[in-house]
């Protein structure tokens, strides 16, 4: 509940030693703070109209540390203590531990200043927890293994169906802890995302792709070859993101139609950016995917309205394909609708010969899995020349650098 207050000249707002029940926003006139040291009045400063005032002790949960008295007629709005408290807990918990940190060394240099001893421990907002503690160790380490180039990216072959060949790669970022071992992607990108990072992550990704593109093409004779990259909702939010990737597949000259975007879609509010993007992609020749269609909120409205070069079927469906007839079905039915709205189909997931089997008999483009290929490592294609051909698991699985026992340093010099 918020309600106004007027002051007159002389009221008090609050005295030293009072409890805190209030912060207040200053509307007009103006207000003076002060403490006492040694029986002395010492003025610590004038607030003024939309100024805050009195929330350091409401975060703290301490007695009023100074008094506040209106120098003129003042009106001001009080905000309450627990809304206050309400909103510092569901805040970011790096942003409340620096808040309750900053409001209790305020108040105790407050209190070595006029010699009193008012500050309670905070008590209402928990300070800094392990696990905060641990977010930002991780970011911070995050933040060297960029600088480090210690982050790796691996590609998995995706495959044409109807020729058998592998005609394309998705990047897909590692981050091999010194400490924790692998960092599961999806976390490394959420907590890149809560900070500037992912810019540096998206760079890193797309640089990786261009560069290994330009290698796989060079082994396969300029054949047509393509590498998708993933992109985040949040990574599409950021001004420029979409420019950013234009200018680097310009500037790396690379043909028309050898990168391909991956978009999850996680809210419908975003149609509108993506259709933006997917224009601005068209007319540079990056293909965009919708990837785990049918799954979270990609919708079917999404399909009506935007133009998605291919829809990637979430391997959700494929994995019991065989034993299912409610997955068979919803299979067919994007791959046919794919064929009707002129988009590519990918289906993902492939863990079997058997999966492939049925894949065969459908009409879609590409297929990707761990029975055609796992993750791997640039170095390992090029050197074991798979570019173009579909290997059976078993031989894939020797050729297969282990992933998470050993730190993955990229390969490309950026
Ligand atoms: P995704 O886009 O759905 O990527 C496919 C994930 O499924 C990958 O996991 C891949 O290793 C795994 N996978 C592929 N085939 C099979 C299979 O046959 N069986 C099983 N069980 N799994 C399979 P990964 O690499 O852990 O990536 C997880 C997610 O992290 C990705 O899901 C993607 O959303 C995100 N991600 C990875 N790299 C990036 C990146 O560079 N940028 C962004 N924004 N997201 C990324
Ligand atoms: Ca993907």
């Amino acid at each position: 509940m918020q309600s106004r207050k007027i002051l007159e000249q002389g009221d008090f707002l609050y005295q030293e030693g009072d409890a805190p029940e209030n912060a207040y926003i200053v509307i007009s006139g103006s207000l003076e703070i002060s403490a006492k040291k040694d029986g002395n009045k010492i003025v610590i400063g004038r607030i003024l109209p939309g100024e805050l005032v009195g929330e350091m002790s409401v975060i703290n949960d301490s007695k009023r540390s100074a008094t506040v008295v209106a120098l003129e007629p003042c009106v001001v709005v009080e905000i309450d203590k627990k809304h206050i408290l309400e909103r510092i807990e569901k805040s970011d918990p790096i942003i409340r531990s620096l808040l309750t940190g900053y409001a209790r060394r305020f108040l105790g240099g407050l209190d070595i200043f006029v010699g009193t001893k008012n500050i309670a421990k905070s008590q209402s907002v928990n300070v800094i927890d392990d696990s905060t503690v641990q977010k930002i160790k991780l970011e911070h380490q995050l933040k060297q293994a960029i600088k480090n180039k210690q982050l790796g990216v691996l590609l998995q072959p995706i495959l044409e169906v109807a020729t058998d060949e592998i005609v394309g790669y998705e990047a897909l970022i590692r981050w091999n802890h010194p400490e924790h071992g692998p960092i599961p992607p999806l976390e490394l990108i959420a907590l890149a995302e809560e900070t500037s990072l992912i810019d540096d992550i998206s760079d890193y990704v797309i640089d990786y792709a261009c560069h290994a593109i330009r290698q796989i093409l060079q082994l396969n004779g300029e054949a047509h070859r393509f590498i998708s990259i993933n992109v985040s909702p949040n990574q599409l939010l950021r001004d420029d993101f979409v420019n950013n990737i234009i200018n680097k597949v310009d500037t790396a000259k690379l043909p028309k139609g050898s990168l391909h975007l991956e978009i999850t879609e996680s809210s419908t509010l975003l149609t509108e950016k993506i259709e933006h993007v997917i224009d601005l992609c068209h007319e540079h020749g990056i293909k965009v995917a919708l990837d785990n269609f049918g799954t979270g909120s990609s919708n079917l409205a999404l399909v009506q309205k935007l133009k998605f070069d291919t829809l990637i079927i979430d391997r959700s469906f494929t994995i019991d394909v065989q034993h299912n007839h409610r997955s068979m079905a919803l299979i067919d039915m994007i791959v046919n609708l794919g064929y009707r709205i002129n988009a590519e189909v990918l289906v993902a997931g492939i863990e079997s010969e058997e999966m492939l089997d049925y894949v065969r008999e459908l009409n879609c483009r590409y297929a990707q899995g761990y029975h055609i290929g796992k993750p791997q490592e640039l170095a390992v294609i090029l050197s074991n020349n798979t570019a173009d051909k579909f290997l059976s698991a078993k031989s894939q699985i020797e050729i297969l650098t282990p992933l998470v026992e050993k730190n993955i340093t990229s390969d490309m010099d950026i």
